[in-house]
């Protein structure tokens, strides 16, 4: 029997299960569903504008769209311009893989003033996601603060400190690379709740902080044990022990340079501080409180959804059960288990929600759905202008065309900007 798979969403964990469906079976149909005009999700709007290398995953996904049956619909929103109900009658399998994109709040005063980001809508900005072209962030004071100590914190003050020689082989977007380019930072605050072994970055990313060239990080040794106390997950033994070597290292700098990057950790925000905007960041327990201009908190994500998509539980996420929301409804990546791990965490992850839909297949003897065909149909009488994958590759076309020498693309970050390169505006 042919069945028809449709996947919502193309970033990493929905690419990884067309790869997994199509290698075991390349006769099914899938089609990959995006609300966004270009595809790759989190690696195209989530990893770092200098991290190219990370990047390169896209060149395996596009060998896989070489595949006469598996298709991008982008431009899509499942939920809005597509119910999902109707996904679910004509596919065989819809498989929702959604990402994490809303900002998980911090729930202190202050957090609505103008001047705090939360690091999808920051990262997003910078990353030229066009739902955040506009967020214009208030740089304009010499500090800023990113809350949180995960990778997204570390590459947020990496990007705000990298001077504009050391982006040049990024794709930082030009609207983000000129307002950073201006900000008179000097000081910025990276802020740990918990202490330095229980910070969740990983050591290659720590490392980068120590190489820049305007930078220096600022470490108060007080702050550092001198050994790993006893009872760490023999997993991360290896990454906290270079974690503090490194925090160690760093604490005995004495060069000057131009920004400060402070690491403070036990410190919990309290309250954000300020006349109309964002001026000053008050930690627990600590009388003085920092002055900031801008308050970005990268402290993790939740599923969001729209229209008849189900909705994240308490945890943020979709309640599943080994990636299975109902029969022929499933989830994967970040929307199944929250937001944590590098890409390659979702290749195994992928293949194995796979193997479950090719399971459920194996023991279901229901007649097969019809699949995109009449759904084509449908989806043309709305109004949708549908990004497929040429359309993809006029946009892919026009940021290479702009790019500037050394950096591989120019972002189109704006809507029409994107509509218009795909020619369907
Ligand atoms: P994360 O690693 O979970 O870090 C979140 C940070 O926010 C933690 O330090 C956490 O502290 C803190 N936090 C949470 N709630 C807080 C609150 N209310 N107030 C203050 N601090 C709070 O998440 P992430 O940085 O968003 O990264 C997500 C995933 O992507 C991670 O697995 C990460 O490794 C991965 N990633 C990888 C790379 C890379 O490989 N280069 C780059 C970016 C992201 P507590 O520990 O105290 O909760």
């Amino acid at each position: 029997m042919l069945h028809h798979i449709a996947i919502v969403g193309s970033g990493p964990s929905g690419l990884f299960c067309a790869d997994a469906l199509l290698r075991q079976k390349p006769e099914l149909k899938i089609d990959v569903f995006d609300r966004l005009a270009t595809p790759y999700g989190l690696v195209r709007f989530g990893v770092a504008p200098d991290h190219q290398g990370t990047k390169a995953v896209t060149r395996q996904f596009d060998r896989l769209f070489g595949s006469p049956n598996l298709r991008f619909l982008g431009n899509i929103a499942v939920g809005r311009d597509l119910p999902l109900a109707e996904l679910t009658a004509h596919y065989d399998a819809v498989i929702l893989a959604l990402g994490a994109h809303a900002d998980r709040p911090l729930g202190i005063p202050g957090e609505d003033l103008p001047g705090r980001y939360g690091s999808m809508a920051f990262v997003g900005w910078y990353n030229g996601h066009p739902d955040f072209r506009n967020l214009n962030p208030l740089l304009d004071r010499p500090g800023a603060a990113v809350i949180g100590m995960g990778n997204v914190a570390i590459d947020i003050v990496r990007v705000l400190g990298k001077t504009p020689a050391e982006m040049a082989s990024s794709d930082l977007t030009t609207h983000a690379a000129a307002a950073i380019a201006k900000a008179p930072l000097t000081d910025l605050y990276i802020l740990g709740r918990r202490g330095p072994v229980e910070a969740s970055f990983t050591s290659a990313e720590l490392a980068e902080l120590g190489r820049l060239e305007r930078v220096r990080p600022v470490v108060n040794k007080a702050d550092l044990p001198e050994m790993l106390p006893a009872g760490i997950d023999p997993n991360e033994v290896k990454v906290k022990e270079k974690n503090l070597s490194l925090l160690h290292e760093f604490a005995a700098r004495t060069d000057d340079k131009p920004i400060k990057l402070h690491f403070l950790f036990h410190a919990a925000p309290e309250a954000l501080l300020g006349s109309g905007r964002v001026e000053k960041l008050k930690i627990k327990g600590i009388e003085k409180a920092l002055d900031v201009g801008a308050a970005i908190s990268a402290i993790g994500y939740r599923t969001a959804t729209e229209g008849d998509l189900p909705q994240a539980d308490a945890r943020g996420v979709l309640a599943n059960e080994s990636g299975r929301i109902a029969p022929g409804l499933y989830v994967v990546g970040w929307a199944k288990r929250g937001p944590s791990g590098t890409i390659p965490t979702n290749r195994a992850e992928a293949k194995a929600v796979a193997d479950l839909v090719l399971a459920d297949f194996a023991n279901d003897t229901a007649p097969a759905k019809p699949g995109s065909l009449e759904l084509d149909k449908r989806i043309a009488t709305r109004g949708v202008g549908v990004i497929d994958w040429n359309g993809w590759k006029r946009i892919e076309a026009a940021e290479a065309a702009g790019a500037k020498p050394g950096s591989p693309r120019a972002k189109l970050a704006d809507w029409d900007d994107l509509h218009r390169a795909a020619l369907i505006l």
